[in-house]
């Protein structure tokens, strides 16, 4: 595994990988590694001919300093998982080298930030289009690996290349869980015990929302979500929306055709979690 922390040495790379005519997938990440990322690597790996992967904490798309400060970082630790997953090149790059001067660009993302995480966290997908269009640049990749995890995340990014006319293929990743069910995250690691057990609730919940939506309404899922959350102690709601897949705009009912998601942000602790279920098909 070659690993560079350099822009202009990746690019020289990349660009003898592409006249050798070889595919290239990347996996943008912000490190502390898990099986959610590395099944991003592994579809990466059987899709491509070379594999990229970057880690990097934006700093642009924290809208709290504490949750940048406070965010798991242990290199060699990932480094180590990206050599056992068969990572060909990392990219790791620092601040200047990223941001070598204040990027002032502003998305027009037509009203797709203005729901859920972006309504949460004001800025957010400003800062992820900025750092994902200029690592489209330097990686110029054939394919690029998304979790669904952040489904708005996924979903934003897809329109921006395709606005942009940015030549990849955004291709979507299954959720990977844990045992019970939690949605693995690197915040995951921040949870102490008892905010560890009852982060279960998160995904129990969306999984008998799911159920749920055989005989209830959207309204009536939603308050059931709310209070459910709201009633263990130490969990506290964000929000949680019924959207449709496309345009991430609340439905109100189910009779639809367009892919139905359930997503939700909860604060345990000082722990913020994300998490998403599909209601239909
Ligand atoms: P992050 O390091 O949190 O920025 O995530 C890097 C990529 O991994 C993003 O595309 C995430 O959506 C994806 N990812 C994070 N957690 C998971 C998960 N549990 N399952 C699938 N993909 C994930």
């Amino acid at each position: 595994m070659l690993t560079y922390r350099k822009i202009s040495d990746l690019q020289t790379l990349v660009s003898a990988y592409k006249l050798k005519g070889k595919t290239i997938g990347f996996v943008p990440t912000m490190g502390a590694l898990h099986e959610g990322h590395t099944s991003l690597i592994k579809r990466s790996n059987i899709e491509n001919d070379i594999t990229i992967v970057s880690i990097y904490v934006n700093p642009t798309q924290f809208n709290d300093k504490n949750d940048l400060k406070n965010y798991p970082r242990d290199e060699q630790k990932d480094l180590a998982i990206l050599e056992n997953n068969h990572c060909d090149i990392v990219f790791l790059p620092n601040d200047t080298e990223m941001y070598p001067t204040e990027d002032n660009r502003v998305f027009d993302f037509e009203g797709l930030e203005d729901v859920m995480e972006g309504e949460h966290r004001p800025g957010h997908f400003q800062g992820v289009a900025k750092i994902v269009t200029k690592l489209f640049d330097f990686v110029k990749p054939h394919n690029a690996y998304f979790g669904e995890k952040d489904l708005q995340q996924y979903t934003i990014i897809k329109f921006f290349t395709k606005q942009l006319n940015i030549p990849v293929n955004v291709i979507p990743c299954p959720i990977i869980r844990e045992h019970d069910g939690l949605a693995m995250s690197s915040r995951n690691q921040l949870l102490n015990e008892k905010q560890r057990q009852i982060a279960t609730s998160i995904s129990k919940c969306l999984f008998h929302a799911v159920d749920l939506a055989k005989s209830k309404t959207v309204e009536e899922i939603k308050k059931w979500v709310s209070a459910t959350i709201n009633s263990v102690d130490g969990l506290d709601l964000e929000y949680f929306e019924i959207v449709d897949g496309e345009r991430l705009l609340p439905i109100s009912d189910f009779n639809t055709r367009k892919p139905v998601y359930g997503c939700i942000a909860v604060q345990n602790g000082s722990v913020r979690l994300i998490d998403n279920v599909k209601f239909n098909s």
